[in-house]
């Protein structure tokens, strides 16, 4: 493998492949599990108001929770990182209990929590928020700035998670139904969160307070904010659901390179309505804002630092020519949108579900634009990157993915899928349908799986056991002799079986190979197995 692109490839996956070999504490636990102190509300609500100070690196504010009890209890637990400091939790204007445990703060509340009653209470904190190591893999607040020397502030906290700079329930299974994010900052810069724009409010005192409402549910991570010296311009797109608002915030000398670069975004939203179905957050418009980090999926804010290229950094990841043909950032974060923000892992040990998916739908923007050849070459050319060094789907309830060959293995395993089931429109359909069924849900692996299965009337658990869970490629294995085939797979979990397109001589035909051996009569020397299904092939 050339060097160069593999150290690219760890970049992009660095955050996913040091999680292995971890030994896994108590804190791990309390973040990555649905503790009890979590399981008996249900979120309905966030509102983040906050002051950023670019001078002092803090920030200062409260966040608003609101919930619907599930089941009467009295101990909550909202999660917050250090060195940020919760300062004073209310619920109806009285003062609770807060004890501590590392990021878990669990609060003793007064009030009666009847069944199925609204509750609400007030989390007041502030500090200097971590700052990001190497946003966005290793995040939190990114302090930068622009050439101008404007301050030019960003957040980013995949993995790491948003209790790095706000109070919240930090676990993924469960969303709120919609949020309204406040952020007050100095007069002279502009703040762009997620959702629409409701108000801006000035003060006397030099600030100006942004509001932005998010009209749909949103993962923690998917939350943002980004503080610069921005200008605005924006499109009105037509798509499946009609009139889609496409707003687009660059630093202000970086206006005119904009302009050209993101004609990417309406070409990626024609690409993936067409493959996905309707981008499932009209209510609150797409916009591209751009930040001084590579990018991130924040939903309906994509996040844009990829230097106005094609490539990801200019680089093609495929090796084969095609990854020039569009912005990584913008085609991949943007896919996102429907792979991680309309359908969301509960548990970070499912994350394929998000990059399986957009690592694929890369090849499938270029299928759309340049055709089937195109997709099949990028997807194929991916394979380069993948370790196979531990499964893809990581340990649960620790809050810790799997390996990173979630992207271009997992990207492959749908590429051989497509083939297997062998009807590229009802392929289609299926891409469509799970973006349709799982609309602003938060799932499991298993929902995924089993939905694949029914839909395509193929019982899809030992490939996915295969693919998921292990690491071991399957090999064809077979023996040419007296114009006899005989082949099977091994390297194969239990009761696995697919089948395969070979080339034989002139002509392409299907075997069905199972873990025994089956028999053909042909008149050929020697096959090839297509290069679209990601097995390996051994002739004895
Ligand atoms: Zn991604």
């Amino acid at each position: 493998m050339n060097k160069y692109i593999f150290s690219l490839f760890v970049i992009v996956i660095f955050q996913t492949t040091k999680a292995q070999n971890h030994t896994f504490t108590k804190q791990d636990s309390l973040r990555g599990s649905i503790t009890p102190e979590r399981a008996w509300w249900d979120l309905t609500y966030y509102h983040l108001d906050i002051s950023v100070d670019p001078s002092t690196k803090s920030i200062k504010g409260k966040n608003s929770v609101h919930y619907k009890v599930l089941e009467p209890d009295s101990v909550l637990q909202i999660d917050l990182q250090a060195p940020l400091i919760i300062t004073k939790v209310t619920q109806n204007d009285k003062e609770l209990e807060v004890r501590t445990d590392g990021n878990a703060h669990f609060i003793t509340l007064k009030n009666d929590q009847k069944k199925g009653s609204l509750q609400s209470l007030d989390v007041y904190y502030e500090g200097q928020p971590q700052e990001a190591k190497r946003a966005p893999w290793d995040g939190g607040f990114s302090w930068k700035k622009d050439d101008n020397g404007n301050d030019f502030i960003a957040t980013s906290c995949q993995g790491l998670g948003a209790s790095v700079w706000w109070p919240n329930k930090d676990h993924m299974y469960d969303e709120v139904d919609s949020m309204l994010i406040s952020v007050r900052i100095p007069k002279a810069l502009m703040e762009v969160s997620n959702g629409q724009l409701r108000r801006i409010e000035d003060h006397k005192d030099g600030t100006k307070t942004y509001n932005w409402f998010v009209n749909s549910p949103i993962n923690n991570y998917g939350v943002n904010v980004n503080i610069g010296d921005y200008v605005h311009f924006s499109e009105d797109y037509k798509g499946e659901k009609g009139l889609l608002k496409m707003d687009y915030y660059v630093l202000k000398d970086n206006l005119e390179k904009a302009k050209k670069q993101f004609k990417d975004a309406p070409r990626m939203m024609e690409a993936f309505e067409h493959w996905f179905g309707p981008y499932p957050f009209y209510e609150d418009g797409y916009k591209l804002v751009e930040v001084p980090y590579l990018g991130m999926e924040h939903q309906s804010s994509v996040t844009y630092g990829n230097g106005y290229e094609n490539g990801y950094l200019g680089r093609d990841l495929s090796g084969t020519g095609w990854g020039l043909k569009f912005d990584f950032i913008i085609i991949h974060e943007s896919a996102h949108e429907w792979f991680a923000n309309n359908i969301t892992y509960k548990d970070m040990a499912d994350m394929w579900i998000h990059e399986s998916f957009t690592a694929y739908a890369e090849s499938l923007f270029l299928e759309y634009f340049y055709g089937k050849k195109a997709g099949a070459e990028y997807v194929i050319g991916t394979r380069q990157g993948i370790q196979n060094d531990a499964p893809i789907i990581g340990p649960y309830n620790v809050n810790q993915p799997g390996s990173g060959d979630m992207y271009y293995k997992g990207a492959n395993i749908l590429h051989t899928l497509r083939q297997w089931i062998n009807d590229d429109e009802q392929w289609r359909q299926i891409l469509r349908g799970l973006n349709k069924t799982f609309y602003h849900q938060t799932v499991t692996t298993e929902q995924i799986e089993n939905y694949i299965s029914k839909t395509s009337g193929i019982d899809l658990s030992a490939f996915f056991d295969q693919y998921l869970r292990s690491t071991m490629i399957p090999n064809l294995e077979y023996e040419i002799k007296d114009q006899q085939l005989k082949y099977r797979w091994t390297n194969s979990v239990d009761k696995f079986e697919m089948p395969v397109q070979v080339v034989m001589g002139e002509k392409e035909l299907w075997l069905y190979p199972k873990k025994d051996w089956s028999l053909t009569l042909i008149n050929v020397g020697d096959l090839r197995v297509s290069s679209d299904f990601y097995v390996t092939s051994k002739r004895l």
